[in-house]
């Protein structure tokens, strides 16, 4: 492959309805696409997934675009593949979104340039995945049942909610008896807890949840390792892997049983896989991918992840319409009606890239100048 050309495009895109988490509210999501050309004409897209402030991650829109134009371009020489990619900005420390977003448009490219469809390019072994829907914090617990059963009404096989203190045992507690024992339901608290607040997990231990995601600090694995002793339901870990390194300190420590992958948040698909063949090859133990609001362009990044054989749950990753009135890809993501989302046989994402709507919708755009090479 000989690369030319590298090119970022800010988008925002209204979601269809306010998100909470413990972090705030989302209404309009920023999105920087990034879109990488090869000699011949062929392009390769992907999202990178940081946000407007440094809430999830310490990354943002601003900080990504910086690292992106000003240090990762410079080191991507002509003759780049996805996965010699991490070598070659293996000197910026952190950063994961900016390294992802280039990273995964690689693999678009590389995917598209073999004629083969991401998923299967990466390794994958199934063509439909088990889409779960990841449901905000609500303005009341009636809402948060409506909401919910519409969810389920659509097909989504797995409800997660988001919690916060002073919002966690009582929206529970009404989910099962609303929907009763049989609804896969898991919790996000975003790392809003500390251990001193053991009492709520004990409390939500008996709700027979499939999981509880990053309880405590975004940082923190020791904690996590106490509070998994003294309850039953899994640990889940999020913010707290960053690459295979913490997903094995995870182990060592028994912080978790269960990672959330989310490819922007390790670096790319090759972290992903690392850890993946870690996690599941090694250890025997479940993933999943989780998601960022991403737009139909990263969505098609989650979908091959979610394709691999390690994903034992439900993946945060639902139809377009879940979040985006309009997606900015063709054909849109849909749900099939037995809950699942079909990994296309077409070749990279499997989803055109609407780029004359994209281009009319950026905020700004550049071209980034290349590194010379080999
Ligand atoms: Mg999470």
């Amino acid at each position: 492959m000989e690369l030319r050309k590298l090119e970022l495009i800010e988008v925002r895109v209204r979601l269809r309805s306010e998100f909470e988490t413990s972090f705030g509210k989302t209404v309009e999501r920023p999105a920087i696409l990034v879109r990488v050309e090869e000699k011949g004409g062929e392009e390769g897209w992907a999202e990178v997934v940081a946000d407007e402030g440094p809430w999830y991650s310490y990354e943002t829109n601003e900080t990504a675009w910086l690292v992106i134009t000003k240090f990762i371009a410079g080191q991507l020489r002509t003759d780049v593949s996805a996965r010699g990619f991490p070598a070659l900005v293996s000197r910026i420390r952190g950063h994961n979104m900016a390294k992802a977003g280039v990273e995964m448009a690689l693999w678009d490219l590389e995917a598209r340039l073999n004629s083969r469809p991401l998923w299967r390019y990466i390794g994958g072994v199934r063509d439909r995945i088990l889409s779960g829907v990841s449901v905000g914090i609500q303005p009341s617990l009636e809402q948060l049942v409506r909401v919910v059963s519409g969810y389920i009404e659509e097909g989504y096989g797995r409800v997660k909610i988001k919690i916060k203190p002073g919002y966690d045992v009582e929206p529970v507690r009404r989910l099962r008896k609303e929907f009763g024992e049989g609804l896969r339901l898991q919790v996000d608290a975003n790392a809003a807890y500390t251990i001193s607040d053991i009492d709520v997990f004990r409390e939500l231990d008996k709700y027979g949840l499939l999981m509880i995601e990053q309880p405590l600090g975004w940082r923190d694995l020791v904690d996590h390792a106490e509070l998994a002793r003294h309850i039953r339901t899994p640990i889940c870990l999020d913010e707290s892997v960053q690459d295979l390194g913490d997903a094995k300190a995870a182990y060592l420590l028994g912080s978790a049983l269960i990672i959330n992958v989310k490819p922007p948040r390790v670096g790319g698909l090759g972290e992903t896989l690392r850890i993946h063949d870690f996690w599941y090859g090694q250890l025997g133990r479940p993933i999943w991918i989780g998601g960022m609001l991403e737009t139909g362009v990263g969505r098609g990044h989650l979908v091959a992840a979610a394709t691999l054989p390690g994903v034992k749950y439900h993946s945060d990753i639902s139809a377009s319409s879940r979040y985006y009135e309009e997606d900015i890809v063709e054909p849109p993501w849909t749900l099939n009606k037995d809950g699942t989302i079909s990994a296309p046989e077409r070749p990279g994402i499997g989803v055109e890239v609407l780029s004359d709507k994209v281009y009319r919708m950026a905020k700004r755009r550049l071209e980034v100048p290349l590194a010379q090479g080999p």
